[in-house]
């Protein structure tokens, strides 16, 4: 299965794919994990593209592109994957579509998660993520069982730099303007599936996987 997460920041994209990895054994491809990866690597393309995360703003899409054309060739996408973060505007969904077409592939589906904007910014204020496996966590709506720690594997959890308000609003904003207009340009080619993304997670969980199965 060939599948984008579409949705604004603390939508649940990335949340629900982690799910969907395990039911379907195809990876997540975040954009935004690879580029804190490098930010903390401190690459080249990292300490590049930290300028524009700190600020709220999109990384220049041929930075972006590059990452998802090399990513898309590795073999554990050759029975599918999940696109998280993943195009954010039209030249890079331009671009996918066209890297698709040169592997003799074509994208199935596209997910778009809509959350009101307030939600948005109480589901980011309170994301937290663990360091050492990056599962993702919300103080109040999917804590973890001691606080601080990971369930899974016992790693600290850390709150990150862009998850404060003021920076939120920018990235709503940026989403509103350059991402959004996504939703018209797959819902036009055919492929578009829309989720209320207002539920419990785990009511998400379940919708989203029906849709995925009677689609
Ligand atoms: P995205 O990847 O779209 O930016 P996340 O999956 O990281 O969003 O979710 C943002 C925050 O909201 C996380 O703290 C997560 O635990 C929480 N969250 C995700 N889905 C829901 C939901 N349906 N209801 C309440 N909180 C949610
Ligand atoms: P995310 O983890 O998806 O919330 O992304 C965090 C930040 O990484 C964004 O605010 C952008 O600065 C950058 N980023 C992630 N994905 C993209 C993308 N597809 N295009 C441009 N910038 C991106």
């Amino acid at each position: 299965m060939k599948l984008i997460l579409l949705g604004p920041p603390g939508a649940g994209k990335g949340t629900q794919a982690k799910m969907l990895t395990e039911q379907f054994f195809i990876p997540q491809i975040s954009t935004g994990d690879i580029l804190r990866a490098a930010v903390k690597d401190g690459t080249a393309m990292g300490l590049k593209a930290k300028e524009f995360m700190d600020a709220g703003g999109l990384v220049p899409d041929e930075v972006v592109v590059g990452i998802v054309r090399d990513r898309l060739q590795e073999k554990d996408c050759i029975n599918g994957f999940i696109l998280d973060g993943f195009p954010r505007t039209v030249p890079q969904a331009d671009a996918l579509q066209a890297s698709l077409a040169e592997m003799g592939k074509e994208l199935d589906r596209v997910i778009s998660l809509d959350v009101d904007a307030e939600a948005l910014v109480e589901r980011l204020t309170g994301r937290r993520t663990c360091k050492e496996c990056g599962r993702g966590y919300h103080v109040t709506f999917d804590p973890s069982s001691v606080v601080g720690k990971c369930d899974a594997c016992g790693g600290a959890l850390f709150q990150r730099d862009d998850d404060q308000e003021e920076t939120i609003r920018k990235r709503l904003q940026v989403y509103a303007d350059q991402t959004s207009p996504l939703i018209n340009y797959y819902r036009d080619a055919g492929v578009l599936l829309e989720l209320d993304g207002m539920q419990p997670i785990s009511q998400v969980q379940e919708k989203m996987l029906s849709l995925l199965q009677a689609s």
